[in-house]
């Protein structure tokens, strides 16, 4: 922590994000995200002497924060020379945990549980579910006079080999004089660089084989199989089945986009009843509903539409995250926002249906007299009059309102639904030539 009477501080000017990303990273590749967090970063750094005020007070799990002196303290407890310290940031399956106790025999000491609980890579399992997993599994199946589980609030740098050394001396400094070293320690997926700080460990190709975590979520959770015994403790299991349920029960966000009348609104009505008919919890959002009050006052600006549409994107993400369907129905004009909202939600949860209706047809229907209007030159900046509509690059789904009922189109997403495992459904039956 920062003293608040300032120490003489020094500022150094325009560093440079190119040779701090090469040493650090080892790569200027923006897919590495805290290369692409850099980019975010001023131009100033700061140094001086640090005084620690007061430590961040955490909530949770109040019982496993241990500072460095508890932690020595703790393990001096044990009575053992050696100290084993395993990081991870990742579920333990019984291949870690095998992995574990066969280091601590190896060197018969103590294993220090201690798992990163800042923030770790996106897409990786939450801490509050990793904790209550190691918990049980701390509990239930290991020598309690054998290990000590404690929390470190310690934010994952995506660092490779660099970020291993880092995480060995932080154990250290925790009382640990082991320290094991996984697949890929603290890599940020297929761009880190693979140095032979890695280290000759026989487990290594069998947690290669068996630890990846997306495995386990595509062909295990995302399907409501339960995880093999062999593979994960029950109990661990079943902690990490509640927080990942089956797809037909995660969130989903389908968001449509095209001129205005092109039939946003009423596909969206018809596909909300059929969902609601499927079991799944729909909330609509529709553009001009919106604008009487999550977005009111609001205009057409550029500004104000791209504000409209993240504040949409907003609750569409929180409905998402908390598993229900989210149905957002606004012009949505511009791509750039539009992908904004896909990466705020998850691509892997976010449904882009373009209503592909053409102009002239949107003008004939003019259903609210908004393209008369802007015709007469009444309204200003009506899309696909005097301002942009940029369709979609790649819509995971495209309708056609000229050849096909609201009906039809609707029960073309939610087959698109059924088929990614968003909605069960019963298996063989068709209507109006469509599967359902
Ligand atoms: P948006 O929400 O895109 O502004 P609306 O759904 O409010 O569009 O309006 C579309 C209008 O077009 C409605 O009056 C609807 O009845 C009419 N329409 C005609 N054919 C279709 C179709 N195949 N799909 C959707 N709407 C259609």
């Amino acid at each position: 922590m920062i003293s608040s009477s300032w120490q003489p501080v020094r500022f150094h000017h325009a560093w440079e994000l190119a040779e701090v990303a090469q040493k650090a990273f080892g790569s200027l590749d923006l897919r590495h995200p805290l290369v692409a967090e850099m980019h975010r970063w001023g131009t100033l750094h700061i140094s001086g002497k640090l005084q620690v005020l007061q430590l961040p007070k955490h909530y949770d799990f109040q019982g496993l924060r241990l500072t460095p002196a508890q932690t020595r303290a703790r393990l001096g407890e044990f009575g053992y020379a050696n100290v084993v310290a395993f990081q991870t940031r990742n579920p333990l399956h019984r291949v870690h945990e095998e992995l574990t106790k066969r280091a601590t025999q190896e060197v018969d000491g103590v294993l220090l549980l201690h798992p990163s609980v800042g923030m770790t890579k996106p897409g990786d399992v939450d801490h509050y579910t990793r904790v209550r997993a190691y918990k049980a599994l701390a509990a239930g199946y290991y020598d309690p006079n054998r290990i000590l589980l404690a929390l470190l609030p310690l934010a994952m740098r995506m660092a490779g080999p660099r970020e291993a050394l880092w995480h060995a001396l932080i154990r250290r400094n925790h009382g640990a004089n082991h320290f094991i070293v996984g697949r890929d320690h603290a890599g940020p997926g297929n761009d880190s660089t693979g140095q032979p700080f890695y280290g000759p460990y026989d487990a290594q190709e069998l947690l290669q084989r068996y630890s990846s975590g997306t495995q386990v979520r595509e062909q295990y959770l995302n399907q409501g199989r339960t995880l093999p015994p062999w593979f994960t403790r029950p109990e661990v299991a079943e902690i990490l089945a509640e927080t990942y349920p089956p797809r037909h029960r995660q969130g989903v966000c389908i968001w449509f986009t095209g001129l205005s009348g092109a039939g946003k609104s009423t596909t969206a009505e018809v596909l909300t009843v059929l969902l609601l008919e499927h079991g799944r919890q729909v909330t609509l959002l529709d553009g001009d509903v919106v604008r009487t009050h999550l977005s009111k006052g609001l205009g057409f600006s550029k500004e104000d539409r791209n504000t409209n549409i993240r504040r949409i994107g907003f609750v569409a993400a929180e409905i998402v995250q908390h598993d229900g369907v989210a149905i957002c129905a606004a012009v949505s004009p511009y791509r750039a926002t539009r992908n904004d909202v896909r990466n705020l939600i998850g691509s892997e949860h976010f449904v882009e249906v373009f209503i592909d209706t053409p102009l002239e047809v949107c003008e004939t229907r003019d259903t609210k007299g908004m393209y008369a209007k802007a015709r007469r030159g009444e309204i200003k900046d009506f899309t696909g009059i005097d301002d942009p509509y940029e369709p979609p690059a790649q819509p995971e789904v495209t309708l056609d309102t000229v050849t096909h009922t609201p009906e039809e189109n609707a029960r073309l997403i939610l087959h698109y639904l059924g088929q990614h495992g968003f909605v069960r459904m019963p298996t063989g039956m068709m209507q109006n030539g469509i599967k359902i």
